[in-house]
């Protein structure tokens, strides 16, 4: 710990807060929460929330090595906000390293962090072998973990020591949860803490939009997007609708790099729409990547936590994720039969930036060519090829073959999974009455110093933007 800002030195008893990823970066997501007086053993006690990896060009980052600055042995609970790998990529290592505690989380984060986890390994066991370092973790201690992985519903009650704790809704990806923890204590009533863990974008489709928190006394806040603004749902679908038309006109190829979780089932929606209501050819699409064709199948089986809007389509009897002409490719042998069917033709698929999966194969093929057409779909992290192709690259380096870019390259930033700066600020706008203090956090720094600096000039609440390793303990 770097700094131990004391809110209230004169009460001993009392919730500290420490920031151990997350702090002014969007990867490593961990929060540990202590808490002085457990009414029920009298003990001290400990509980985490998330533990994810730190990522940056590369899937895991060589500080997931380095053991954690807390005892796992210690630690009573882990309440996972959801199943993005920054959140649960550290979950196995935790176990490995002596954690025995309950893991909880919602039914579709548990099944599909299992998905998640068991997926990664593969990539995290190539590049331990590329750096020559220490495997995060292995199979089993994924097994371990679910062993210890209990789920709960949206709004159901559970404790953790003096904690009395609820799962809400956040609207991000499938299961995502705020994480409301009321603690009680005989001198000052009850007081509330809220994780708002990563948040939804109310302007897309499927999930509805995130709760709103009200009576937060604490609240910790994400700022993926604290210093940008999106562009609204409708202008995204009719872009996606003219970029298809486009392709299906110069008998091209349409690429689509999407993330498996969300992105790819968000892209498949709106898809759908365009076909069942006519507004675009039929033409074969392609969704290429096994992890989203997994993480698809979780979506379909937990329907009951879609918005309205598409409850109301499912139950005109349509399939959201299935339309004449998509056709899901699992093995290799499908996926290079792709290049056989005629065009035009629209490919998803993995990586979501480029930098590994099943899309690169195609990029290499079909990047060459005017008539085909890239389109950009989520955040392209610097460094990757997705991020040189979005810049205007006009060759790039595939596989040691330089690729010359004639493919017209198209970017949809509105189907983000995160909130944009305005819908940040309603969401901590709809406490700020109650609120004592808000904790920025999981965004680069600028922009957590923006909504930083914006909730102070126009909320007047009193927000803070942690750094790896501050602790705080708060005023009770
Ligand atoms: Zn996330």
């Amino acid at each position: 710990m770097t700094k131990n800002n004391t809110e209230n030195k004169r009460n001993p008893v009392g919730v500290k807060i420490s920031f151990l990823g997350a702090a002014q970066e969007v990867t490593g997501s961990n929060y540990l929460i202590e808490c002085s007086s457990d009414a029920r053993s009298g003990q001290a006690m400990k509980l985490l929330v998330d533990c994810g990896l730190f990522q940056g060009s590369k899937i895991s980052e060589d500080k997931n090595n380095e053991p954690f600055v807390y005892d796992p042995k210690s630690i009573k609970a882990l309440i996972v906000t959801h199943a993005h790998l920054d959140h649960i990529g550290r979950i196995p290592k935790l176990v490995h390293d002596g954690f025995k505690g309950k893991i909880i989380s919602t039914f579709p984060t548990k099944d599909l962090s299992e998905i998640m986890l068991l997926d990664s390994l593969g990539v995290l066991e190539k590049e331990a072998k590329r750096s020559g370092k220490k495997l995060v973790y292995d199979e089993k201690d994924v097994h371990q973990a679910m062993s210890q992985w209990q789920a709960v519903d949206y709004s159901e009650n559970f404790t953790v020591g003096d904690f009395k704790i609820t799962l809400k809704d956040a609207g991000h990806i499938l299961g995502s949860a705020m994480v409301e923890m009321i603690y009680s204590s005989t001198s000052s009533g009850q007081k509330k803490i809220v994780f708002s863990g990563d948040l939804g974008n109310p302007l897309t489709p499927l999930l509805p939009d995130p709760q709103p928190i009200k009576d937060a006394d604490y609240l910790i806040i994400e700022s993926t997007y604290g210093d940008r603004e999106h562009e609204g749902r409708g202008g995204s679908s009719l872009k996606l609708e003219r970029v298809i038309e486009d392709t299906v006109k110069k008998h091209g190829v349409l690429m689509i790099p999407a993330f498996s979780l969300e992105r790819t089932q968000k892209i498949l929606f709106e898809i759908n729409n365009l076909v069942e209501n006519d507004r675009i050819a039929r033409i074969p699409i392609f969704l290429d990547s096994p992890l989203a064709i997994k993480a698809t199948s979780v979506y379909k089986k937990y329907q009951k936590y879609f918005n309205q809007e598409a409850k109301e389509i499912i139950r005109g009897g349509d399939d959201l994720f299935n339309f004449p002409g998509l056709k899901m490719t699992l093995s290799t042998e499908e996926s290079m039969a792709i290049n056989n069917a005629p065009e035009p033709k629209i490919i998803i698929a993995g990586s979501g930036m480029s930098n590994g999966g099943r899309i690169i194969h195609h990029e290499r093929r079909y990047l060459g060519s005017s008539k085909n057409t890239l389109l950009i779909v989520s955040y392209q992290v610097a460094g990757s090829l997705g991020r040189r192709l979005e810049e205007g690259a006009k060759t790039v380096n595939i596989f040691g073959d330089i690729i010359p870019v004639s493919a017209r390259i198209e970017n949809i930033l509105g189907f983000s999974c995160h909130p944009d700066t305005n819908e940040l600020y309603d969401f901590v706008k709809e406490t700020s009455d109650t609120v004592k203090k808000v904790f920025v956090t999981h965004g680069e720094m600028k922009s957590a110093l923006f909504l930083t600096q914006k909730l102070r000039d126009n909320l007047c609440v009193n927000a803070v933007c942690p750094k790896f390793g501050d602790s705080y303990v708060l005023n009770f």
